[in-house]
């Protein structure tokens, strides 16, 4: 922040689709991706006189995600009508919850860049989605495929303080709601997005400052980037002794700036009124137990049963939690090797950045990462060899140790042979080599290249280097 007497202030407010088959209040079902219109009825369309019918699935999915936040369970919840209009909101208001949400007061404790962080979630609520605004050349379209998709809507206190919490904080929500199975959270697809809250205030101050509000963000670079552009915006303000405006702002990740959509004056007054067509939603005890018995070991309990099991350490697991699927495929291989540490950075640095993020679509199976990690820890290869290895398993399946003896990859660990390298590059180089003696050390990776050019890359490097140093040593005599 450049303005050193302020802190930011910051509140998520994070929306998930809910993984049912069909929509909140009729059957229609959620698919994505689906042409334009083909996936609605005059129930979701809003038609006069049509009556919601509640989908339990729904309701059943937002408790699980309470439960696995530690919130507490309303026990005669109630739905409520949010007034506005918008072409994309047929019916002219949005069935949510205001007064009676299904859950409230949980928590969340996540690590972030400061350590261990736990943020309030104030509140979790349903409501349908909205449908799609199309805009095609001159015209706007409507698809309302989209219109009541089940929600959650997940409101944080304004518990975060830096760009790099919040998106902590998101990232550790997903790797929850992910492990329950409440959402897909594929923010490419729209179905986990968040507003931010943001302000600022004098440090030591504990009233809360006025605050913007930043729409829609469906990634963590955009809300980190849109909450470092509003901080320095409003610090600045502050800075010229003017003041912060309350308004609702939209963010452009082309120029990476905010731009007020209204200001709060203008807002509309959504005039909550009691859903009249829906009875309240009355949870019973058993319920809720039937509910909490169906939670699988959640992200902080596992990462903190890897780091026992395989000596791994905090920023391994939360990276391997933050996505239960990248957990689950490295679980599914690690029994296989007694290297995990080795498999992991396998995975996380080497793998994902060939294959995205999701390892549901490797090409290489977790058997042979694990083969590749044993093959690497018991220095069979070295970190060159095992490279072009991983790129010939992300090519086509192949059966490593086979490989590695039939085409002699495995590294030359053998003190006698490599030194005869070491002599023919000292021999043929004598430039080089008095380079080195005349202090110019980066000679010294020149020769050794050379040594791994003539050994097809697999001399063991740290005995190279060894040999090296001790026969230039010799040679200075
Ligand atoms: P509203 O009823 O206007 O939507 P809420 O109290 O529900 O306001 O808060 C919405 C979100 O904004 C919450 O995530 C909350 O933490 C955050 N928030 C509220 N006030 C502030 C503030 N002054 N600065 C930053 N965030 C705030
Ligand atoms: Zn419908
Ligand atoms: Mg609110």
């Amino acid at each position: 922040m450049s303005n050193q007497e302020y802190e930011a202030v910051i509140g998520l407010e994070v929306h998930a689709e809910l993984k049912t088959q069909s929509k909140i209040f009729c059957a229609c079902p959620t698919d994505f991706g689906a042409p334009p219109n083909t996936q609605c009825c005059p129930v979701c369309m809003g038609y006069p006189g049509t009556m919601p019918v509640l989908n339990r699935r729904a309701v059943e999915l937002c408790i699980k995600a309470g439960l696995a936040l530690g919130c507490k369970i309303t026990r005669i919840s109630r739905t409520d009508r949010k007034q506005y209009f918008y072409p994309d909101l047929p019916k002219a208001y949005q069935i949510s919850q205001d007064e009676a949400p299904l859950c409230r007061d949980g928590e969340l404790t996540f690590s972030a860049e400061t350590g261990q962080r736990t943020v309030c979630i104030k509140r979790i609520h349903i409501e349908e989605d909205a449908g799609k605004l199309i805009h095609a050349g001159e015209k706007t379209l409507i698809d309302h495929n989209r219109c009541g998709v089940p929600l959650i809507e997940i409101v944080s206190a304004p518990d975060l303080r830096t760009p790099e919490q919040a998106s902590a904080y998101l990232r550790a929500l997903r790797g929850v709601l992910l492990a329950c199975g409440v959402s897909d959270c594929r923010m490419q697809e729209g179905s986990l997005r968040c507003d931010v809250n943001v302000s600022l205030r004098k440090k030591g101050c504990d009233a809360l400052g006025v605050r913007t509000e930043i729409k829609n963000l469906n990634s963590f670079s955009f809300v980190e980037k849109a909450l470092r552009y509003e901080i320095k915006r409003q610090s600045d303000l502050l800075g010229r002794g003017e003041h912060v405006e309350s308004t609702t702002c939209r963010f452009d990740p082309a120029s990476g700036k905010t731009y007020p959509m209204r200001s709060k004056e203008s807002t509309v007054d959504y005039r909550f009124l009691p859903e009249p067509d829906l009875p309240p939603i009355c949870i019973r005890d058993e319920d809720i137990e039937a509910i909490r018995a169906t939670l699988p070991e959640l992200p902080r309990m596992r990462a903190a049963r890897m780091r026992a099991d395989y000596g791994l350490t905090d920023y391994d697991t939360d990276l391997l939690v933050s996505d239960p699927a990248l957990a689950d495929f490295f679980e599914c291989g690690v029994g296989e090797t007694k290297y995990p540490k080795i498999m992991v950075n396998l995975l996380l640095s080497d793998l994902l950045r060939h294959c995205g993020s999701d390892p549901f679509f490797s090409p290489v199976s977790a058997h042979r990462l694990a083969e590749l990690a044993t093959l690497l820890g018991e220095s069979t290869v070295n970190s060159s060899t095992a490279k072009k290895l991983l790129l010939r398993l992300i090519d086509g399946d192949i059966d490593l140790f086979r490989i590695v003896a039939d085409e002699g990859l495995a590294q030359i660990r053998d003190r006698e042979k490599l030194s005869a390298v070491v002599c023919e590059v000292l021999a043929a180089n004598p430039r080089a080599v008095a380079d080195y003696r005349n202090g110019k050390t980066a000679a010294l990776r020149a020769l050794q290249g050379q040594a791994m050019a003539r050994t097809a890359g697999r001399a063991e490097p740290v005995l190279l280097e060894e040999l090296f140093c001790a026969m230039l040593a010799q040679s200075e005599k």
